[in-house]
């Protein structure tokens, strides 16, 4: 029996492990969940699963809330999300919360030499610098959530040797703007940018996928994650959202994942480690399969131009980065400025800032506060 720490557990990705626990009673507890205020979808799942431990982020949402009585003691400071993630009973963490909120928590699990399923890739991203080495140091095995690094992790298992490999290929959807021209993209409202054609996802990760930011990020976390040359990694647009990614090797064999797109398959082999663990799901029906691939759309490679910047210059790159989009999304999605927009707040944000060393936590807060001051004031620039 594994204890699990399950983060952002009132999430979609949470939604989607607790789906998966619930199918391998046998093998998993759900130790504790850490969430941001929402008190009756935690309620929910505390029926459900009786975890010890509750942290939330913002508990005075609603003082007069049942889940506060049944739990008079919520845990809410970084301190108490530190000693509930290193407590000696937890063996896996799941790092689910959306954007840089996650970072302190995969930091302290990593820290802890813990298991951790890694679902925020922002973490890796805005300090892949100082997770990864620490992660070695530490022994902590850090697993990937994100469909198209677990899809990297299963076609070349971990320590393998890295001179095999010739290349990795990141599929991607495309977005809902797949079909569209940059100019045409100017029209584009918040409803369309929140309809994505093939994954149901968090509202902040969803705007990702429409700018392909999400695909940007996920180019850095394949670099980080798999101490790999950006020059090797390869992004490719596939509409079916079928393969995962794939990893071709010297001798030219190429290995690909493939599932129907549900986070719960990526989601169960992570949580098994070592084995498969049974859920059920949907077999691709490959009779009526259609597989097609195609290059990224036009006038959005500058986004890609900048994250292989990141890739290859590091330190505070990636934050900066990170923290621009997460400022230029919020401000979409609160419609303080249109779709295109955020990509000029991006760019103008990533531009100011000259490339330099971290070596601390501390050095990736201050970064990610400075940029995002910058992003603001890009905003305000734009009108
Ligand atoms: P979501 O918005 O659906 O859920 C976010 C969760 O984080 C919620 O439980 C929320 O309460 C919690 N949260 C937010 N702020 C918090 C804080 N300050 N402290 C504690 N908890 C907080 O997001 P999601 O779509 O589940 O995505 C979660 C992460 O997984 C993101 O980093 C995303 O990029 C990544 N991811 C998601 C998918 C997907 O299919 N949804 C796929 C791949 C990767
Ligand atoms: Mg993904």
């Amino acid at each position: 029996m594994k204890n699990i720490v399950l983060l952002g557990a009132t999430g979609s990705i949470g939604d989607s492990c607790l789906n998966v626990i619930r199918q391998n009673k046998k093998h998993f507890h759900l130790f504790g969940i850490g969430l941001g205020g929402n008190l009756d979808k935690a309620q929910q799942i505390t029926q459900e699963f009786n975890p010890k431990h509750i942290f939330v982020a913002q508990p005075h949402v609603d003082k007069s809330h049942d889940l506060l009585q049944s739990y008079p003691n919520i845990l809410s400071t970084e301190d108490e999300l530190q000693a509930l993630i290193q407590d000696p009973s937890v063996d896996i963490v799941i790092s689910a919360i959306s954007g840089f909120a996650g970072l302190k928590a995969s930091y302290f699990a990593i820290d802890a030499g813990k298991t951790i399923l890694i679902a925020n890739k922002e973490s890796i991203v805005a300090a892949g610098d100082i997770l990864m080495p620490l992660a070695q140091a530490k022994n902590s095995e850090i697993i990937p959530v994100d469909s198209e690094h677990n899809a990297i992790h299963q076609c070349f298992p971990p320590h393998s040797d890295l001179k095999e490999i010739s290349k990795i290929m990141i599929t991607a959807s495309g977005g809902p703007f797949r079909e569209k021209t940059f100019k045409e993209l100017s029209e584009v409202t918040l409803q369309d940018a929140l309809k994505h054609p093939t994954w149901s996802m968090g509202t902040k990760i969803t705007i990702d996928s429409a700018t392909l930011v999400n695909k940007c990020l996920e180019l850095i976390e394949a670099h980080y994650l798999f101490q790999i040359p950006e020059s090797q990694i390869e992004v490719v647009v596939h509409p079916q959202s079928i393969i995962h990614s794939m990893v071709t090797y010297i001798d030219g064999s190429t290995i690909a994942q493939m599932s129907n797109p549900n986070m719960e398959v990526p989601i169960a082999n992570a949580l098994g480690l070592d084995h498969r663990l049974p859920i059920h799901f949907e077999a691709i029906n490959f009779s009526e399969l259609n597989l097609s691939f195609e290059p990224i759309a036009d006038g959005r490679e500058i986004i890609f131009e900048m994250a292989r910047e990141v890739c290859n210059k590091r330190g505070n790159l990636g934050v900066i980065f990170n923290a621009s989009n997460e400022i230029a999304v919020d401000a979409f999605t609160t419609q303080k400025i249109d779709f295109v927009d955020i990509y000029k707040v991006i760019q103008r944000t990533f531009d100011h800032f000259a490339c330099s060393n971290v070596s601390t936590l501390e050095d990736i807060f201050e970064y990610d506060k400075q940029a995002r001051i910058q992003a603001e004031k890009v905003i305000k620039s734009l009108h």
